[in-house]
């Protein structure tokens, strides 16, 4: 099938607004980065939860709902890197035009990784938040055990340490884990949300 005899078939299909109204809800991508163990999943899972209680339908994903399946074939080269967090961003956006609240969850090192997501999803459904913590941090967080096993050299290309890390120079919300708790980093990010996702 080529992508021209898709086409036809759309003008049949609902659009965003018509789900987006069933939902009560605006579809949205908010895009959680930092170094491995600085708290992505952590809040994104809170944040799930808090927005579920209020009535809010959000899909989280993260580097287990992806990397197992979806993007199993992919490694963590560079190259292997951008086109995993591209299809991220093209299954976020399939989402969005269902009327649900992504929460993305993925380290996502460089900065023209991050460009790259806010392009696909589209620039006014992207929230683009960093989780910081620091390497040293993290590392005594050794939440998977795994700046354990990189200090070994038992991990390849090992983001912050053999693989860049990029700083934001400007993201739309941070969110700085040394500095708050859990409950007062998932507040911060409640804040921005509700209001953004709200019809
Ligand atoms: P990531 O998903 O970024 O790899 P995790 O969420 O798995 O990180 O682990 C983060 C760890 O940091 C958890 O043990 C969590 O309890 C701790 N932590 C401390 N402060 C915060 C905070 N403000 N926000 C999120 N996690 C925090």
């Amino acid at each position: 099938m080529s992508a021209d005899e898709i086409h036809p078939v759309h003008d049949r299909l609902l659009g965003r607004a018509e789900q987006e109204a069933l939902l009560g809800q605006r579809g949205r991508v908010a895009w959680l980065y930092g170094l491995s163990g600085s708290g992505k999943s952590t809040i994104a899972a809170a944040a799930q939860r808090s927005l579920y209680e209020e009535g809010r339908l959000v899909q989280v994903l993260d580097g287990d709902n992806i990397r197992a399946g979806l993007n199993r074939n992919l490694g963590f080269s560079e190259e292997d890197r951008r086109e995993n967090l591209r299809r991220i961003a093209e299954v976020a956006r399939l989402f969005v035009d269902t009327g649900t609240v992504v929460l993305a969850s993925f380290i996502s090192p460089l900065r023209e990784f991050r460009a790259r997501a806010r392009e696909i999803v589209g620039a006014e459904d992207f929230l683009e938040v960093y989780v910081r913590a620091s390497f040293a941090e993290c590392a005594r967080r050794d939440v998977k055990g795994i700046y354990g096993r990189a200090a070994a050299g038992e991990v390849a290309r090992f983001s912050g340490k053999d693989s860049a890390f990029e700083e934001p120079e400007n993201p739309d919300l941070l969110l700085d884990t040394e500095q708050e708790t859990v409950e007062e980093s998932v507040a911060r990010l409640l804040a921005v949300l509700r209001g953004w996702i709200r019809p």
